[in-house]
């Protein structure tokens, strides 16, 4: 038999249209990869070093996110997290474990600050997919999870100055302004977003995935996000891949981004390629006129990060922006793919 190379393996994929590309068990990646949103590069390096250590893909996605929910100064994810607009914390997260098919998320969790392993143990401890509200905290104090104020002094005094020079600027608006043909929203919410998305890749060709958030900022109390949505924020498959997003989740959730980058990458498209499509497909779907700038070009944020089996990565996003990935070369960040190229406003 003909050893066939990555290269070979990655060029059939490509031609072989729907055929999911598989790798051989013989076809060990040189090392582990994952890639993860700009706020990053610590939590690369340690899922990397977890799976080296063997780890499941999903189990070292959530170790490294871990650290992220962990720091106190980074305000969207975790502790620290900006609140809703009435000053409290509600959390996002999900999980997805490719060799078993089975992923656990978690919604509007409050006072615990890791929710991505709270929704570990929804995957592994029961039979539903996502647990929200009273609900899921009640569910995380069963599996011994400590209850802690999330609202930091930072995050507290941002909220109140928000709330205290936000006017009629915040997220309830009229049909009118919703409408496709409506006036430009005058009195636009520019919502400050952050976010960890993780994917991960073994040596084996296993993958797992993982988004946590706070969420948009001041959000209505109750809004859910891409984040802990299996499809949108996150989504893996362990014949193809992991995709996942951050940035302006309703956008997300419209266009199904994480399982439609995983699609596009089961018919043959690179990661790269994967994300960009993601992009393009919500330029298609932006429609209204609030949400367009005086260009006709949306008026938010949005990035994709993709991996496939045979260990390539690759990131997409409407405006320019970094994306954090570790390798055999270790932990950095790197460009993104941009579909306009200059910074987000
Ligand atoms: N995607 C997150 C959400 O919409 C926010 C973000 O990534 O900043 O909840």
């Amino acid at each position: 038999m003909v050893p066939l190379s990555r290269r070979g393996f990655l060029g059939s994929a490509a031609a072989g249209a729907l055929a999911a590309p598989t790798v051989p068990a013989w076809l060990r990646l040189a090392s582990p990869v994952a890639i993860a949103s700009a706020n990053g590069v610590k939590a690369v390096e340690l899922a990397v070093q977890r799976m080296n250590e063997g780890w499941r893909p999903v189990d070292a996605a959530v170790a490294g996110v871990e650290l992220v929910e962990n720091d106190p100064e980074d305000d969207s994810v975790g502790i620290g997290g900006l609140p809703n607009e009435d000053g409290v914390v509600e959390l996002d997260a999900c999980v997805m474990d490719g060799p078993s098919g089975l992923g656990g998320a978690v919604a509007a969790l409050q006072n615990i600050k890791n929710p991505a392993q709270v929704a570990l143990k929804i995957m592994r401890h029961t039979d539903h997919v996502l647990l929200v509200g009273d609900g899921a905290l009640r569910f995380a104090r069963a599996h011994g999870f400590t209850e802690e104020n999330l609202l930091t002094e930072k995050s507290r005094k941002k909220w109140l100055e928000w709330r205290e020079k936000r006017s009629s600027i915040d997220d309830w608006i009229s049909p009118e302004e919703n409408g496709e043909h409506g006036k430009e929203w005058f009195r636009k919410f520019k919502h400050k977003t952050g976010t960890i998305h993780l994917g991960a890749v073994a040596a084996n060709g296993d993958v797992g995935s993982c988004t946590t958030t706070s969420g948009l900022a001041f959000k209505l109390a109750g809004r859910v996000g891409d984040s802990p949505l299996l499809g949108c924020g996150n989504y893996c498959d362990n014949d193809v891949g992991t995709g996942g997003g951050t940035g302006r989740g309703e956008a997300c959730i419209l266009a199904n981004g994480g399982s439609f980058i995983v699609h596009q990458m089961s018919l043959g498209r690179s990661p790269t390629d994967a994300c960009m499509d993601a992009v393009k497909r919500v330029v298609r779907l932006t429609k209204v006129k609030r949400l367009l700038d005086a260009k006709g070009r949306p008026d938010f944020q949005i990035q994709f990060y993709a991996t496939n089996k045979a260990g390539q990565f690759g990131a997409a996003a409407m405006f320019a922006d970094r994306f954090a990935v570790c390798d055999g070369s270790g932990a950095r960040l790197a460009d993104m793919a941009c579909h306009y190229d200059e910074p987000v406003k």
